[in-house]
């Protein structure tokens, strides 16, 4: 692990949605990327929709 790398900024809320069980949920990543259902565990699911929570970006 690169502790020197910053990821730890959450500027986009990403909702999901499982194909699989269709689970609906939402996280805060620094990226629009894929996540895993907390519910039934299918992985790589794709943000249907996310929010940027970075306004104060030039
Ligand atoms: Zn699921």
């Amino acid at each position: 692990m690169d502790a020197e790398h910053d990821d730890a900024e959450l500027r986009f809320l990403n909702y999901y949605r499982c194909d699989r069980c269709e689970h609906e949920w939402t996280d805060e990543w620094s990226c629009m990327c894929d996540d895993d259902c907390p519910e039934c565990g299918a992985r790589h699911m794709s943000p249907y929709k996310s929010d940027d929570l970075g306004e104060d970006a030039p």
